[in-house]
């Protein structure tokens, strides 16, 4: 017991009562202990304030703990101690005001817990060491992988369109498979380095107008010969008009290729895949849907976190969706995933929403209402603005006062003269300059004129044109 009626000893840790100057008036056998001192008598009159360890600390100590003290009823605090055998050891301390102006200070030895949580940090910086110089080989060797793979699937491509010639049956069927596979790769290779960059924090994206169901059709074209191989059903419902988005074209891209070359790898022989796209409010909404072999419940939440896989299923490596998501996120947009698909008792559907905006603007230089109103519908189903400009009066104007269209469609029934003059005048004009002209001709134009057009990087087409015609060139 003493002066303040705190019963030391029955205190489970190393105990110092002091005075309001920290001076030690009585401890228990803990803090004997503790400090390997030979006595309760040889602590007792010690400056408390001197214990711990550090030099730059202790000149202010005391005032810091006073004022402190008289702030708030107690103070912790971590320090390495000096022992009297000259070890030391790192102290908690646990300082209480007491109503009588002694202070009460509670010390325990967590030496062994600041050394293991040193260790756990030491071991931690080593791991993430590790894992960063994997990555590091991983996404070198992905990128030395990549050139290779972009030629030979440039190289199948063109064999497989015929530059060398037909080809018997048997070897497109090879050139198909090995298509198949080195697209396979190449996402994967593609995904690894997205996936650095990510951590890196380096995606940038870099976008433009975007045309979703163009690239969405493109991305399941890509993946026929794949489901063919498996005697599924891929289809992607006709969009009633193109919706375009602000958007990295490639990212996108790789969007539906993920989406939909999972739907072909869970979805098992004979299955059905059906992609479509829809505007809903300010969206873009593009869901694939599969009849494969679908997410369990529990999993659900966790197929878009990164390297999760289900089970052992088929090869994968558990990034594809972790990093569509982000790309998603990062073009404002949100990832659904949800099994079975509603309505339905089995199967998968993915939805991607992207905010929308208005499609690309088309010059039409045209008098002849019947020549516009004949092109505006179909353009308009392409999610292109029609700007008719009926006598190419803008342009003549220098056509200042508004955007730059992405493209001009000229009237070939114009005046020779004043058709070259508007191809100069763009042409001149930097903002113009790489800008596509398409003329709609309703003559036959000779040879020379067909020269100066091509110098002029003009597209000729006859006009009337049959609106298939029309589409491919609008749709690039
Ligand atoms: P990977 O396909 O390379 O394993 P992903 O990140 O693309 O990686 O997918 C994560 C997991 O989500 C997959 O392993 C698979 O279990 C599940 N999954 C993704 N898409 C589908 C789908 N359409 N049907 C069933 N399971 C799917």
């Amino acid at each position: 017991m003493n002066g303040s009626c705190v019963p030391l000893e029955a205190l489970s840790e190393a105990a110092f009562l002091t005075d309001g100057d920290f001076r030690v008036v009585d401890c228990n056998a803990r803090a004997v202990e503790l400090l390997r001192a030979p006595s309760r008598e040889a602590v007792i009159g010690r400056d408390a304030s001197d214990m711990p360890n550090d030099h730059d600390l202790a000149a202010e100590f005391p005032t810091y703990l006073r004022e402190r003290l008289t702030a708030v009823p107690f103070v912790s605090l971590e320090n390495h101690a000096a022992r009297d055998d000259g070890t030391t050891f790192v102290a908690e301390a646990v300082l209480h005001r007491l109503s009588d102006g002694n202070v009460l200070i509670m010390v325990r030895d967590v030496t062994a817990r600041v050394e293991s949580l040193h260790r756990a940090e030491e071991a931690n910086e080593r791991l993430r060491a590790a894992i960063r110089d994997r990555m590091e080989f991983v996404s070198n060797v992905s990128h030395e992988l990549r050139t290779p793979l972009t030629s030979m699937s440039y190289a199948i491509g063109n064999m497989l369109r015929g530059i060398c010639g037909p080809l018997p049956q048997k070897a497109q069927d090879y050139l198909g498979r090995l298509q198949v596979d080195v697209k396979r790769l190449m996402t994967t290779v593609n995904d690894i380095l997205d996936l650095r960059q990510m951590e890196n924090g380096t995606l940038t994206l870099r976008k433009s107008l975007v045309p979703l169901a163009h690239l969405l059709a493109e991305s399941a074209d890509a993946l026929l010969i794949q489901a063919q191989a498996k005697r599924q059903t891929l289809t992607v419902a006709p969009a009633p008009k193109e919706i375009y988005a602000e958007a990295d074209r490639h990212k996108v891209e790789r969007v539906f290729f993920n989406i939909l070359s999972n739907a072909v790898k869970y979805t098992p022989e004979g299955g059905t895949i059906h992609a479509s796209i829809r505007a809903e409010g300010k969206d873009a909404l593009i869901q694939v849907d599969d009849n494969g072999i679908g997410i369990p419940p529990e999993a659900l939440p966790r197929v878009s976190q990164r390297y999760f896989r289900v089970g052992d299923q088929v090869a994968g490596t558990g990034l594809g969706l972790s990093i569509v998501r982000e790309i998603v996120e990062l073009h404002g947009g949100t990832l659904t995933i949800q099994s079975p698909v509603p309505g339905d008792d089995r199967g998968t559907r993915v939805a991607v929403r992207l905010p929308a905006c208005p499609g690309p603007e088309v010059v039409v230089v045209s008098g002849d209402e019947a020549l516009i109103a004949a092109l505006t519908p179909p353009l308009t189903d392409l999610g292109l603005r029609v700007r008719p400009d009926r006598e190419g009066l803008d342009l003549a104007k220098g056509g200042q006062t508004s955007a730059p269209p992405a493209r001009f469609i000229l009237d070939g029934a114009l005046p020779d003269c004043c058709l070259s003059e508007l191809i100069c005048q763009i042409r001149g004009d930097a903002r113009l300059a790489q800008t596509p002209i398409l003329v709609l001709s309703p003559f036959a134009i000779d040879a020379s004129r067909r020269a100066e057009y091509a110098r002029m990087r003009v597209d000729l087409r006859p006009w009337p044109l049959p609106i298939e015609e029309l589409r491919p060139l609008f749709q690039a």
